[in-house]
């Protein structure tokens, strides 16, 4: 087997650790069902009204376009919202929590995803972070102030042949204003970091604690290389993730996706993947 001394390698460095640092990208969902945004032919095949209108992700996926047309936006995160909410995550999820509860110092999770799939698979919400913001949280467009609010009283409905919310539009409950996702967007120079930078000051606490580190990196891009810095960032061997681009200075490259890696991790430490059932609530 092709994999088996990097998989025995990667065992040993969590075997031997007090502490690990999930560090995740948008690969990790593809194992879940979750659409790959991955160029102009990933975005559309997952959103075809917005190829018949030459839009590509950054270009929906802004600020201005909730100010051009705010239907189309909200079609299009109102849509991903309740696909993050029906969604499932894959057992890879609860793989890795059990590997972070044998540690002393348990788990962490950096994640460039706003789809809140870590805590929908039972992470400690207190022991996340968010890089991009959440999909699942909700700020002001203005904005008139930092409140950072839950999108629980939001249900959407979208009529996905034109990619637009038929439902009422959220509003800013202090000024009344379009409301739109706590995401950092491109090219936003609105986006409220409050929530993010308090997430962030915990995982610093958490990380100046740990003296062996593991850090698994799953799904993370080079594009946007925010989740790999962070894994670097650590300095210690790291076990990377990706079907595509696995190639790692100092540590172990698993040259596939995230559920298939992570069974064979299981494996090797011997977890028994339905003990880890992915979903508490
Ligand atoms: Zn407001």
């Amino acid at each position: 087997m092709a994999h088996e001394e990097a998989i025995e390698k990667a065992a040993a460095l969590l075997a031997d650790a007090d502490g690990l640092l999930v560090a995740a990208g948008a690969g990790i969902g593809v194992d879940s069902g979750l659409p790959d945004f991955r160029g102009n032919s990933g975005f559309w095949r997952a959103y075809p009204p917005l190829e018949r209108l030459g839009l590509a992700f950054h270009e929906i996926a802004c600020p201005d376009s909730f100010d051009t047309d705010p239907r189309l936006a909200w079609g299009f995160y109102g849509h991903r919202l309740a696909l993050y909410r029906a969604t499932t995550p894959h057992a890879g999820f609860g793989i890795l929590r059990a590997i972070g509860a044998r540690m002393a110092r348990g788990s962490f999770v950096f994640t460039s995803n706003v789809d809140g799939q870590f805590q929908r698979a039972g992470f400690d919400r207190e022991a996340i972070v968010e890089y991009h913001g959440s999909i699942h949280h909700l700020q002001c467009t203005r904005p008139c102030c930092d409140a950072i609010w839950p999108a629980d009283d939001v249900h959407p409905d979208v009529d996905m042949d034109a990619c637009r919310l038929v439902s009422d539009l959220p509003h800013c409950p202090r000024c009344g204003a379009l409301a739109r996702p706590n995401i950092l967007m491109f090219n936003d120079g609105a986006w409220l970091p409050q929530r993010s930078e308090a997430q962030m000051a915990r995982f610093q606490r958490w990380r100046t604690g740990l003296r062996r580190p593991a850090v698994i990196e799953l799904g993370a891009g080079v594009d946007i290389p925010s989740v790999r810095r962070v894994a670097e960032s650590m300095e210690v061997p790291l076990i990377r993730v990706n079907p595509r681009a696995a190639e790692v200075r100092k540590g172990v490259a698993l040259e596939m996706g995230a559920l298939p890696a992570l069974s064979l991790l299981a494996a090797a430490l011997e977890i028994d993947p339905s003990q880890s059932s992915s979903l508490n609530a």
